[in-house]
């Protein structure tokens, strides 16, 4: 029997838009009936998940290998109606999720796949646009342009500054310091590094181990990366900068790049990016700036001083899939040397080669990777949804929670900041007033790793922690497009609970 054709809904027919029936042993994608019964029953699912994901734990339950053992280890060799795919998904898998759209969630950076995101994802696995070459879908490369061109003008950085998209602050780091080393060595491309002094690329002591990645990954060896002290407020110290770069010249080595960071990962700090871009200039090294988290800032008036310096910048990356609430993942990358990250990356084969070439940009040439998704659409939507007043209001909102919570731990007797607090995270401890085991740091230490447990145990909040000049310190990060101020309260309510409740046992 021939199978049932049914038409598509775009209002024409040509006859080779035709998906496959629903019928068993057909061969085909799944039918429009099937997927439009299915689709809307999932959009109805997402719906309520976004509106309610507070219902579940923020942070999974699940005990290592629970996940891996309640699924088979063969695949099957016939296939499953979907309902019955998903339910196995809510049933088996669900329980192994943590909820990183959740409003309790605090940890590390707090993101968002924002309901417009959400569905600009949607349509981006439907279209599964790849945009290596202009021409395998020319509105995917030249809406990145746009998208960035759009993000650009709300971080004020100058138009000079040329954009891409990766999925990663780390990708893109890694592009940054791979298109600094072309330009450190001559040759680099063809020939390696076999004989060559050995670069030197500076970071501060807080930077993101991405930087150390990025330098193993390029044949550096990790060595070649220079951690920086900081300053009081744990921002890179020009003067210790410019010490190491002459150190380094004294001892025939060829420093390379600096990378500032805007926004570090424990505490939000911000180097000083004018004073590091003149040292830059002066020793003509390639100046990254990491602004991955804390570049989203200058939408906002009152932090539009986090990127100051950074127009001065070779390269930059911000992470809208960060604190801009586009779904994971999506990372800006910008340049003023663009050239020097093609004259790294780029290389045609033939079957590649297009006429058109010479008067478009072929993504493919900008980067590692060949295939690339269609990720511009959802920062698109995200932007044009929020618009950049709703943007940044949601922004401003996080930070004024940022201060009502550091204000509330600066005005307890059991609590103590361990660090600035310029943006959305606060780094601090318990401190209770009549500690059971005394208030040595090692106890300390000991307290707050149990009140973190207690507190990510309630499945209400999930904070991480990291160490403030070798103390635990318990961290939390706002930047939830959902979160609101009853559950930042609701936070501090558990930790107080937690505090007094474990600061009275043996610590
Ligand atoms: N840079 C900084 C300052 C970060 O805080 C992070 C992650 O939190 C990264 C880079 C890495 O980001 P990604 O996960 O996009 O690679």
């Amino acid at each position: 029997r021939a199978p049932r054709r049914s038409r598509c809904d775009a209002g024409f027919h040509h006859g080779l838009c035709r998906m496959a029936p629903d019928r068993p042993g057909a061969l085909g994608d799944m039918g429009p009936d099937e997927f439009r019964r299915h689709g809307h029953a999932l959009i109805d699912w997402v719906a309520a998940y976004l509106n309610e994901s507070d219902r579940y734990p923020v942070l999974s339950r699940a005990a290592p290998g629970e996940i891996r053992g309640s699924l088979p280890e063969a695949p099957p060799e016939a296939g499953a109606p979907f309902d019955e795919i998903f339910s196995d998904f809510e049933r088996l898998l669900l329980p192994g999720v943590t909820h990183w759209n959740h409003p309790g969630f605090f940890a590390y950076f707090a993101i968002s796949g924002s309901g417009p995101g959400v569905l600009a994802e949607l349509l981006s696995a439907a279209l599964n646009v790849q945009a290596m070459l202009w021409r395998t879908s020319p509105a995917a490369t030249e809406l990145e342009e746009v998208a960035l061109g759009w993000l650009r003008r709300l971080l004020g950085l100058p138009a000079a500054f040329e954009g891409v998209i990766y999925d990663t602050a780390s990708v893109a780091s890694l592009h940054a310091l791979a298109a600094a080393r072309e330009a450190a060595v001559p040759g680099v491309r063809a020939d390696g590094l076999a004989g060559v002094a050995p670069c030197r690329v500076y970071a501060s002591e807080h930077a993101h181990s991405s930087i150390d990645k990025a330098v193993m990954t390029l044949g550096l060896g990790q060595r070649a990366l220079r951690r920086i002290a900081v300053d009081a407020e744990f921002r890179m110290r020009p003067d210790a900068l410019r010490a190491a770069v002459a150190d380094d010249r004294a001892h025939g080595r060829t420093p390379m790049a600096v990378v500032a960071t805007v926004g570090t990962t424990s505490m939000t700090s911000v180097d000083p990016v004018a004073e590091i871009a003149a040292i830059c200039e002066a020793e003509r090294l390639w100046l990254h700036v990491d602004a991955a988290y804390a570049g989203a800032a200058a939408i906002v008036p009152e932090t539009a001083y986090v990127l100051d310096g950074c127009g001065r910048a070779d390269s930059l990356v911000v992470n809208p899939h960060k604190w801009l609430f586009t779904p994971f993942d999506l990372s800006a990358f910008y340049s003023r040397r663009m050239d020097a990250v093609r004259a790294a990356f780029a290389l045609t084969p033939d079957y590649l080669a297009t006429p058109e070439a010479g008067q478009v940009r072929n993504l493919m040439d900008t980067g590692l990777q060949l295939g690339r998704r269609f990720r511009a659409l959802k920062l698109w939507v995200v932007l044009r949804y929020f618009g950049a007043a709703g943007l940044r209001a949601r922004l401003a909102e996080h930070m004024r929670l940022a201060r009502l919570f550091a204000g509330w731990v600066d005005g307890s007797d059991d609590f103590e900041r361990l660090a600035p607090a310029p943006l959305s995270v606060v780094c601090f401890r318990a401190r209770p007033r009549k500690p059971a085991g005394g208030d040595r740091d090692d106890r300390l230490d000991r307290l707050n790793a149990q009140v973190l447990e207690a507190v990510n145990a309630s499945g209400e909040v999930f904070l991480s922690h990291t160490r403030v000049d070798g103390r635990f310190a318990l961290r939390l990060a706002i930047g939830h497009v959902r979160t609101a101020e009853r559950h930042v309260t609701r936070a501090w309510t558990l930790l107080q609970d937690a505090a007094a409740r474990l600061g009275d046992g043996p610590a």
